[in-house]
């Protein structure tokens, strides 16, 4: 049986992933952080063989590698918020850039010890091209991080590029934003839908958010984990933008929440207030997927007003169920 290893399994597209790959019949593992409930994380994902580990842990790491003896290392765990890597830079610089170091140099030691490749993705990001001076951005676009999310993620993003030179299957993906339902309320997408719902049941009256006007290309988590699974296959590891090619506004993305749960004139609800701002934020970021599609054979599938509408539709079937009376 072919073998994954998953880091990240308790994040969003971790969990996707696993389903996917165990569905396919694949043995997964999964890298969950040692502040989490083992016990809870198995409940949730039964079919997963678990081991606890954080990716500033070398020793750790190099125990998983030999334990799961994966021929496929989907690295997904890190810091995933930008707003968060301005709180906690230098968290971020270890987890996100040098956690990437490690897994990469004892990824490249176990394939060394066990005499067959390894296949190596890391989720890379568009925030490693910062406020980038052309649209839609492609594999081609100058790498100027403004965060220092982006930083981290341009460090790990050209250390694949050297362990790739140096032989080994290797590839970056330079995810845009892709949501679901799993997001946390953190993200902006999901603070909105579940607002949408909320306000659509009477549970709250008003949203506060920061620029409406920040421009996103918006993609469904699951298109994006289909595109994991064919990089690591294809015939060669490359490098790949990961995008729909459209942009929408956070207006955007509010009017088809409130659309979708029923709530009219959404501006009436819309409070804007600057302390969400971040000066540093792109104004504009829409990435360029056209390689993927002709290499990878890669479409996304869910488009915006529909992905919305399921994260909206999530949030209101979840709310109904807590609020429904206790039936014992
Ligand atoms: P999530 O935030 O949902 O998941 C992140 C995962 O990383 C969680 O499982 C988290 O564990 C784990 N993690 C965090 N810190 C550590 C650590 N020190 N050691 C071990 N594990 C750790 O992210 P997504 O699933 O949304 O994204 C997956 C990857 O793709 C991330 O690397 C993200 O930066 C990147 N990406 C995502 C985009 C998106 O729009 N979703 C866009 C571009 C890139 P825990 O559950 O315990 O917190």
């Amino acid at each position: 049986m072919q073998t994954a290893l998953v880091t990240g399994i308790t994040g969003q597209d971790g969990g996707y992933l696993a389903e996917r790959m165990i569905a396919d019949g694949w043995a997964v593992h999964g890298l969950v952080r040692a502040g989490e409930d083992l016990a809870d994380v198995q409940r949730r994902s039964p079919e997963a063989v678990l081991h606890g580990g954080e990716l500033t842990d070398d020793d750790a790491l190099a125990r998983v590698l030999a334990e799961s003896d994966a021929d496929e290392v989907y690295h997904l765990a890190g810091i995933s918020s930008v707003a968060l890597s301005w709180k906690e830079p230098v968290l971020t610089a270890d987890v996100n850039a040098l956690g990437t170091a490690r897994l990469l140099e004892l990824t490249w030691q176990h394939q060394e010890r066990r005499g067959r490749p390894v296949h190596f993705l890391q989720a890379s990001s568009a925030e490693i091209f910062g406020s980038a001076a052309a649209a839609p951005q492609d594999e081609q676009t100058p790498v100027r991080p403004t965060s220092p999310y982006g930083a981290a993620k341009a460090f790990a993003h050209h250390l694949v590029g050297v362990y790739r030179e140096r032989g080994m299957f290797a590839v970056s993906l330079l995810l845009y934003n892709h949501e679901s339902d799993r997001r946390p309320e953190s993200f902006v997408t999901r603070k909105i839908t579940q607002a949408a719902a909320r306000i659509a049941l009477g549970l709250q009256d008003e949203l506060v958010l920061g620029n409406l006007d920040v421009r996103r290309d918006w993609g469904w988590a699951p298109d994006y984990v289909d595109a994991m699974m064919r990089a690591l296959r294809h015939t060669h590891p490359d490098d790949y933008v990961i995008a729909t090619g459209r942009a929408h506004s956070v207006a955007d993305f509010v009017a088809a929440a409130f659309t979708r749960a029923g709530v009219p004139d959404w501006r009436s609800h819309v409070r804007v207030d600057e302390e969400f701002f971040r000066p540093a934020d792109a104004g504009l970021q829409v990435g360029n997927p056209g390689k993927a599609q002709r290499e990878l054979g890669w479409t996304p599938r869910v488009p915006f007003e529909e992905l919305v509408g399921r994260m909206v539709d999530a949030d209101l079937a979840q709310l109904r169920v807590r609020r429904a009376p206790d039936p014992s």
